[in-house]
Formats: structure tokens, sequence, C-alpha cells
């Protein structure tokens, strides 16, 4: 029996990069021998013609189908709407700007079908992307790997083939805030890694800014640690440890040599060092409280208007 293949692929005002998209994609899954596919393409409330043309797709080729979400829900949102809709035995990932070289699909089926649960597509060369955006990321990863039990295998996107099982895995998983990436080291399964070069964007503009990168990173400290909430108790451990030294010394001085010149100066450094360090405490617990009071409302994760 013919094995099924899901494609699923996330479109945000994609609409530029749609035809280059589909001449990139179609010839590769169309070699596949005795594989029927899909592709799930999720309009992830797009603002120009995207949705327009992905139905025309569906229309002309049964095998496209479009899930229109209601409005923008954001990357990880639209892929776990196409994880949910997605039948195939084996489900790929992939971005629809083509910065994920399509001609390794047929390598990662392999893998697949060899036994793989998870292939990887792993970026060897992200020339592409900024300086400032490679050293963030790799201080993320580092950083990331070091807090939490869990670790991300650095440079790897959302660029992957998941078999069934780790699909079925993943949609247990009933967090609202998904940080996908994360998510998908946590069911863990076999793993094997392709190495590729990551291609400029075949049209249009990156949808990730500094800042919505900057909170992507705190979602995923946020999501995998708690070392950023725990390390407070050290830290202010730490401080009172050297105040009461400080006061110790401070008590003899004043016994031996009795009482000079007060102490101005370290007094006013002192309040202003602890008062701040007790508000960027705060602050690491309102990420965390505004987390769980987000969970605790248990709404849906993305909205569904329609599908084709
Ligand atoms: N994307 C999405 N929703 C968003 C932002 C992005 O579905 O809110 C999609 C986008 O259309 C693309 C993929 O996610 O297919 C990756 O986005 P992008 O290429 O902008 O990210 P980059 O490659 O620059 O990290
Ligand atoms: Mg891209």
């Amino acid at each position: 029996m013919a094995r099924q293949l899901s494609l699923i692929v996330p479109f945000y005002n994609e609409e530029a990069a749609i035809s280059y998209f589909v001449q990139g994609i179609l010839p590769v899954l169309e070699d596949i021998p005795e594989t029927d596919w899909e592709i799930i393409c999720v309009d992830d409330g797009s603002s120009d013609g995207t949705l327009h043309e992905l139905i025309a797709l569906s229309e002309n080729d049964r095998r496209f189908r479009v899930l229109e979400l209601s409005r923008n829900f954001g990357k990880e949102a639209a892929l776990t709407a196409g994880i949910d809709a997605a039948t195939g035995d084996a489900v790929i990932i992939i971005d629809a700007d083509l910065q994920d070289p399509p001609e390794i699909i047929p390598q990662m089926l392999q893998f697949w079908r060899d036994g793989a649960e998870v292939v990887l597509g792993k970026r060897i060369d992200r020339s592409t992307d900024s300086v400032l955006k490679r050293k963030t990321a790799s201080w993320f990863y580092s950083l990331h790997n070091r807090l939490a039990h869990i670790q991300i295998p650095e440079n790897v996107g959302d660029f992957r083939l998941m078999d069934r099982c780790v699909v079925d895995a993943l949609r247990r998983l009933p967090e609202r805030q998904r940080f996908m990436k994360g998510l998908f080291a946590w069911v863990g399964f076999r793993t094997v890694t392709i190495d590729y070069v990551r291609a400029p964007r075949a049209a249009g503009m990156t949808k990730f800014s500094g800042y919505s990168l900057w909170n992507f990173a705190l979602e995923g400290f946020t999501s995998f640690s708690s070392v950023p909430i725990r390390l407070w108790t050290y830290l202010g451990t730490l401080g009172a440890l050297v105040a009461i030294l400080y006061a110790l010394f401070i008590v003899f001085r004043t016994i031996i040599w009795g009482n000079p010149v007060p102490g101005y100066a370290s007094l006013f450094v002192a309040i202003i060092f602890f008062s701040s360090v007790q508000i960027i405490s705060i602050g690491m617990l309102g990420e965390y409280i505004g987390r769980i009071y987000m969970e605790t409302k248990q709404r849906p994760i993305y909205v569904l208007r329609r599908t084709y």
C-alpha cells in the first residue's frame, strides 16, 4: 500500500513567494515513487493575496489543502494547526519561502524508510542570515541548553520530517504557549540529521524582527527551564551572606575604633543595588506568572475560519 506524506507549510503574507514555492516543491514530490502526498497550506491570517492564491491552488489540485486561520496567530500556532490536520504516515514541516531546500526531501524519506522517526534539517551555512541573527541565535542555543534539561540541537529550524508516532506524541502536549523547537526536542524519538545550506528567501521579507526574536527566546527559556526564577533564591542568599559579613565587620570596627564617619555612600549603593535586584526578580516572576495566567485560560491555540 502506498504510504502517505503530509507537508505542512505556514504562510503569512507570502503572496510573492507562493509561485516560487509551488515551482520548487512540485517536481520534487512528483518524483517520489509509491507515495501519495498532500500539502497542507496554513494561511496565518495574511492580509495580502496569499489566501486567494492558495484557494486557487487547491481548486486546481486536490492535493493542496488550505487551512485558513481567523487571524495571525504566529508561526507556532500555524504549525500546530497543520499538525492537527495532517493525516500522513510521515509529516514534513517546511517554510514557504524556499529557505528550506525541497531537494533534500527524498533523502529525508529515505532515512525515514530506514527506520528514523525524526529527520532534522540542520543549517550548516547560515551566511544568508545577518551576522547579528547568527550570533544571537548561537547565544540563545548555548544559554538555553545550559539552563534547561531539554537540549535543543543548534541551527536546527522547524524543517524536519516526523513519523506518525512523533506527531501523535506532539499532539498530546496540551500547552497553549508552543515553543515548537523545544516541544520537538522534548518528545525525543530516534533522530537523524541532514545538513543543508540555508538559501536566501525566494521573495518577500522575513517576518521575524529583533523584538519578536527576543520574545521568542524568552518563550524558549521559560517553557523549558525554571532556572531564571530559581536563580534569585541563590543570588538573594549570596547577597544576604555578604550583608551579614559586612554587618559583623562594622560592629567590630565600631567596638575597636569607635564610630568614624558614617558610611553614607556604601549605604546608598547597597540600597540601590539590592532594590534593583528585587525589581528584576519580580519582573522574572512576572514572566512566569504571566505565562501561568495564559495557560490557565485554556484558550485554543488557533481558530480556524474555513478549510478548503
Ligand atoms: N510565518 C507564519 N506566521 C507568522 C510569521 C511567519 O506562518 O506570524 C511563516 C512564514 O510565512 C514562513 C515561515 O513562517 O513560511 C518562516 O518565516 P520567515 O521566513 O519570515 O522567518 P525566517 O526564515 O526569517 O526566520
Ligand atoms: Mg524564511
